[in-house]
């Protein structure tokens, strides 16, 4: 079986302008778009052109009031939505459905044969994103809306979604903590030095969903090896005994050392080294299904060598 990898951009998604200064700004998917290019990885990869995601499946992990509301405040010409980290402008609701349609996308390519893993460079992100509730840069819950999409469309019936970025995804675990067919595991800083103050190590799940949310928090300028021991040693054994259809990875790449919104000491080599590891998994229990899925990461040149790693990663998963 040769290895098809998908990649989904699109120029629209610079359009999405959070203000001047706001560190989720255009040039982060412009200097991964450049760096596709430039490396030719572009000539080996399938392009996969994302849509705008129907009201219907934003809708399926969205309050309709909520979804409403932003696209009002797009249309009113408002510069923040509910929280002052959510820049906005005329064009933010309809870039941020173009974002979680890209994860659409990725899932139609993956289960109609068209490409065999995907890479998602998206933005606006979306972990942070509850169900009624713009947070963090974050207005649309991009995994979220892909994980329910690819179970009531293509009737996969367990996701698994890994967060490395440095944040927890607070809207994806609240999204799916009483869901026992979506596993939500989150590999994060410290809730108690770190934006947005949730993922202790004590949430894990509700009700049905007991034992489907594991959450590692690591203290400030923790590195490589402690976030890969965890991996080796904790998440891909409860993956395993999960078994899931479908493996999404929330990628941020904002614990790297030098990234200037957190304080851990992530190096490329570390991030190389969790995508292959996440990488091997879905190939030998998801029948290669893995979807990886921007979220954050500020540093423009950390962004662009740990993608591109990434993307070589996916394209290559027979060598690990
Ligand atoms: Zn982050």
């Amino acid at each position: 079986m040769k290895v098809n990898t998908g990649y989904v951009f699109d120029e629209r998604y610079l359009r999405h302008d959070p203000g001047t200064w706001h560190p989720e700004r255009p040039d982060r998917l412009r200097a991964i778009q450049r760096r596709v290019m430039f490396s030719g990885l572009i000539n080996e990869l399938t392009l996969i052109q994302p849509y705008e995601a129907p009201l219907e499946w934003l809708t399926r992990v969205h309050h309709p009031d909520y979804v409403e509301r932003f696209r009002q405040a797009c249309l009113k010409n408002y510069t923040i939505f509910q929280s002052p980290d959510n820049g906005i402008c005329p064009e933010s609701y309809a870039i941020a459905r173009l974002s979680a349609g890209g994860i659409l996308a990725a899932g139609d390519a993956i289960m109609t044969g068209q490409a065999t893993n995907v890479f998602c460079a998206v933005r606006p992100p979306g972990h942070h994103a509850e169900h009624a509730q713009a947070m963090g840069f974050c207005f649309f819950n991009n995994v979220a809306i892909g994980a329910r999409y690819l179970q009531e469309k293509y009737g996969l019936e367990r996701i698994a979604i890994v967060d490395w970025d440095v944040h927890h995804g607070n809207g994806t675990q609240h999204l799916f903590e009483e869901d026992p067919t979506v596993f939500y595991i989150s590999l994060h800083e410290d809730p108690s030095h770190c934006y947005p103050g949730t993922g202790h190590r004590s949430e894990k799940g509700k009700g049905p969903g007991l034992g489907y949310t594991l959450n590692f928090p690591f203290p400030p300028r923790s590195g490589d090896w402690d976030y890969l021991e965890v991996l080796e040693e904790e998440v891909i054994p409860a993956l395993a005994a999960f078994r899931p259809d479908c493996l999404i990875i929330s990628a941020g790449f904002d614990a790297h050392a030098n990234d200037p919104l957190a304080h851990m000491r992530l190096s490329r080599t570390g991030f190389a080294r969790m995508g292959r590891v996440l990488a091997f998994f879905a190939q030998e229990y998801c029948q290669f299904r893995l979807i990886t899925v921007l979220e954050g990461g500020y540093n423009l040149e950390v962004l662009e060598d740990c993608v591109e790693d990434h993307i070589r990663i996916l394209q290559n998963i027979f060598d690990s």
